[in-house]
């Protein structure tokens, strides 16, 4: 008998971080995330990435959650907020600890810019205190033992990702010295808790991807699935950023704005815009291409 065709579920996300007000470049991000997901009939949810509060914005989380729904954009169940979700970083770095995966730094940042050699994310950590058997309470950074072996992935728009972590960054950090998670365990453990299958997020993350999914398998999680979108530039050529130069995107003609977005996602314009933001989502669903998605971002130059 054959076996029946199993379906992966697509549970997709947006995790904007409440550092500035939603920018075209952050807009783009979630219609790419948010049409993927309803394209495959999927789930999509909504995380706040709070972790680092000394650049959190007060506020700006409620801001940020209302802008969505200015633009219609409606997610699955209850909003998750890194900050309430630190025990459970706790608990996956227990495990890396009982695996002997990690170890404390006290290296500064001076000290590794001297050392190092260049990597793609500035020097690469030359793993000075890897025998050092510094203490593991929580004072120093701590750092995990990067895989020897090149780890690859397939994304969704940009291809084959090779990467050698040891070589290409080093060691890299689990949790800071001023006493917070970083990011890339963070990520990790956020998405596996709410079940995340597929996520898309913009091109300045395809590079670090590889030490997430380096972590996934320290984990024991399953791999997700990955589809990086193009940056929105600023007239600086710079990624646009919520906290420095992405000016807040226009909510009076929110349809419009939201075809400027899927203009920017290399899509086709309709002959006549959408009525409603009902009519639009519907439209774009169906009419959504992932491979028209360009690889190259370009510059923002009139989108108020
Ligand atoms: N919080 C990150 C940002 O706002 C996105 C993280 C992710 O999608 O993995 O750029």
């Amino acid at each position: 008998m054959e076996k029946p065709l199993s379906i992966q579920p697509y549970i997709g996300r947006f995790a904007p971080s409440p550092t500035g007000d939603l920018h075209f470049g952050s807009l783009v991000t979630a219609v790419a995330s948010y049409l993927e997901a309803r394209h495959h009939q999927g789930q999509w949810h909504l995380r706040i990435d709070d972790l680092d509060e000394q650049r959190c914005i007060p506020g700006k989380d409620k801001e940020l959650i209302e802008s969505l729904e200015t633009f219609g954009f409606q997610w699955n169940g209850q909003i998750a907020y890194q900050s309430k979700t630190v025990p459970h970083y706790r608990a996956a770095l227990e495990h890396l600890k009982e695996q002997g995966a990690v170890y404390a730094c006290d290296c500064s940042r001076k000290q590794i810019q001297e050392t190092g050699v260049k990597g793609i994310e500035g020097p690469v950590y030359p793993g000075t205190c890897k025998d050092k058997g510094l203490s593991l309470d929580g004072k120093l950074a701590i750092r995990v033992k990067a895989n020897k072996n090149p780890l690859a992935f397939f994304d969704k728009r940009f291809g084959l990702q090779a990467q050698n972590i040891k070589q290409d960054v080093g060691d890299f950090i689990v949790y800071r010295a001023d006493g917070y998670f970083a990011y890339q365990l963070a990520v990790v453990v956020d998405d596996y808790l709410a079940g995340i299958t597929h996520v898309v997020r913009g091109a300045d993350l395809l590079s670090s991807t590889i030490r997430q999914i380096s972590l996934q398998q320290m984990l024991g999680q399953p791999q997700l699935n990955y589809f990086h979108v193009p940056l929105v530039l600023g007239k600086d050529g710079k990624k646009l950023s919520k906290s420095e130069n992405g000016p807040k995107v226009n909510h009076q003609k929110p349809i419009q704005t939201l075809l400027a977005a899927w203009h920017y996602l290399g899509q086709a314009m309709p002959d006549e815009a959408p009525g409603t933001l009902e009519d639009f989502w519907a439209w774009a669903s169906s009419e959504w291409h992932f491979s028209a998605v360009p690889r190259e971002g370009t510059l923002n130059a009139a989108v108020k």
